[in-house]
Order: C-alpha cells, then structure tokens, then sequence
C-alpha cells in the first residue's frame, strides 16, 4: 500500500540555506545570530541544528528550521504519520503502541488536535474553491452504534471530495438544503449522480445540470431488457433491440425516437388487481428512459463532465477502506473529518 509511503514530508537535521525573506518585514539580507541544537519527536531524528538569524533591515531575530520541521515539538513527518494513524482508524491504545515501539511519546490529545487542525485546514483549503462539476453518492459509515447515511461530494476535476454531508440521499428536501450553499460558494453548474429520482429533483429544483452515471443505466436497463425478451410477444422483439442500440450509442435524438417507440405499442392496460403485462413495463420502460433522456447525454455537449460517476465511487472507496479497520466513529464530527482526510491524503 503506498498511503504511508505517499505524502510523508521529508525531515532534515540541518541546513546550509539561508532564508529567502524575514518574517517580519521585506527583508533579504541577514546575519548569524547563533545556534541552538533543537530536540524533536521523529521516527527517526532525535536533534535538529536550527540557525538564528538577524534580519538587517528591521533587526529582529528569528529561527530558520531547517526542512520538515517548525516551531512545534514534532517534525512535519510525525505529525502527519499520526495523522495517517488516526485515519486509519486505530484506536487510542493501538496508535500509542505503535509510536512507543518507535520509542516515540506522543499524547493522543496532541495527535487529535493535529487531526481537526488538518481537516480544518482542508475544508478551508476547499472552501470557495472553483468546482464545476460535482459527483454526488450515498454510503452508509459505521458510527455511533449503527450504520449512518452519508453523502459525498467530489469535485470532478481534480477527484478530491469537497465535502461529506450527514444525509440520507433518498431524502430529496435534506439534499437541496445542504447542496445549494455549496453550489453557491464553488460555482456548480452540473452534477452527476446515479439514477435515483431523488438527485432528479435536486437538479431540477436548483437548475443545475445533470449527467446520470451510464454504468448504472446500463446495468438495471440491461436487465430489465433482457426479462422482458422472455416474455413479451415475438412481432414486438425488433423495439428491444432498438432501445439496446440507443443506449448504446447515446444518440441525443434518443427521446424523441423512444416516444416514438412508445406509440406504436399496444396501449391496452390489465384491470386494477392483475400485475402489469410485459407489454405495459416495455412502455413504461419507453416512457421513462425518453423522459430522463437528456440526463444521459450532458457529457456529449459539455467537455468536462464525465459520463460515469466512477471518480466519486473511487473516493467512497477510499474512505470506506479508512471505516473499515474502525470499529465506528464515535461522533459525526469525528467522521465528518476522517472521511476527509481519508479521502483526500490517498488521492
Ligand atoms: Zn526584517
């Protein structure tokens, strides 16, 4: 797995190089102004040399941390190697043990505060940021007790989650409140989704536009084809084979054609008790792929939306992968910001 391996910043002992630019003012030319030989918390540098320097311009002094470490006890590497701990869902006891055996003291509060500091540094990272196209998805997170409802939203340009809601996504009314604020702050102008009718509403009511992911039209419309070849009469096979070759080809005149189609079936209706005939679901079926219709062809007119919501599955993934080794999280703040992380430091 190359999560650990990934991001971990490098950690030097000391170095040659001066500072660019003071801290304090424009300044660029300094003086030495001594040395002290810093301990830090890393697997595996125990000291750093840190210079002081004088800044010429304004006279202050200030310290020069060679790469990978700052003003804190830990380095850079440490703080986020903790951080991928936490991720990963070890808990209190097992995160300890591993660091100790590193012969490593850190307190799981300073690995906490590190956590929520990171994922606040994310959010505001993303916040405001330009997304126009955005994958929506359900997954359910064990936490607290039971499996909780929640929604993530990937920005499709660059597959990073932007944000995780505590939403049910068949609760069409919860995903409009909490949707359109984010669509006002990035600017998004299309969503892809499954083919749920709640994300439907949630375009239509914000005028968004929307792309339905084609692997999963494909799957339920291939097998509802493939049932209904079996059952209704042989004169009436040739429509099954043309609604296949539409989706096949996502020809945008689709609709108008699948209306078409519809007229010219039968139309009679089974009484009120008797479960519908295959000839009634083919022209349901006709009625309902001509009305959603465009919905599968936004890709062919705008070049930066993808017409499968794979990136936003890729990046459930990843946080499940994190869940998993989790016996839960205990509050939706915790998972709220460990989904985050984990869905962002793997991407
Ligand atoms: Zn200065």
């Amino acid at each position: 797995m190359s999560i650990v391996v990934l991001k971990l910043p490098n950690v030097k002992r000391k170095t040659e190089e001066r500072p660019k630019q003071c801290p304090y003012c424009e300044g660029t030319t300094f003086q030495r102004w001594g040395q002290v030989n810093k301990p830090v918390k890393d697997m595996r540098v125990r000291n750093v040399k840190v210079y002081r320097y004088r800044c010429c311009h304004c006279k202050r002094t200030f310290r020069h941390y060679p790469e990978g470490n700052t003003s804190a006890d830990q380095t850079e590497r440490l703080r986020l190697f903790a951080i991928l701990l936490w991720t990963l869902g070890l808990s209190h006891r097992a995160s300890s043990l591993i660091l100790s055996g590193l012969k490593i003291m850190l307190s799981f509060m300073t690995i906490w505060r590190d956590v929520q500091a990171e994922a606040q540094k994310t959010k505001r990272r993303n916040q405001w940021k330009r997304v126009r196209v955005l994958g929506l998805d359900g997954a359910y997170v064990l936490g607290w007790g039971e499996k909780q409802p929640v929604l993530v939203a990937v920005d499709l340009g660059t597959g990073e989650p932007i944000t995780v809601g505590y939403i049910n996504e068949y609760d069409p009314q919860a995903i409009i409140r909490w949707l359109r604020p984010l669509v006002q702050e990035h600017g998004i102008s299309v969503i892809v989704t499954d083919d749920l009718s709640s994300y439907k509403m949630v375009a239509e009511k914000l005028q968004l536009g929307h792309q339905v992911c084609q692997f999963h039209v494909r799957r339920w419309v291939g097998k509802t084809l493939k049932e209904l070849q079996e059952k209704i009469p042989k004169e009436w096979l040739w429509v099954v084979e043309e609604v296949r070759q539409l989706l096949d080809v996502l020809d945008p005149q689709g609709s108008q054609r699948l209306h078409a189609l519809w007229k010219q079936l039968p139309g009679r209706r089974s009484g009120q008790n008797k479960s519908r005939s295959a000839m009634e679901q083919l022209r349901d079926l006709l009625v309902r792929l001509s009305r959603d219709w465009h919905t599968y062809c936004t890709f062919q007119s705008e070049p930066e939306v993808p017409w499968t919501n794979n990136a936003t599955e890729r990046a459930i993934g990843r946080m499940k992968m994190r869940a998993r080794t989790l016996r839960g999280y205990k509050s939706w703040h915790g998972m709220q910001a460990g989904l985050m992380l984990a869905g962002t430091y793997t991407g």
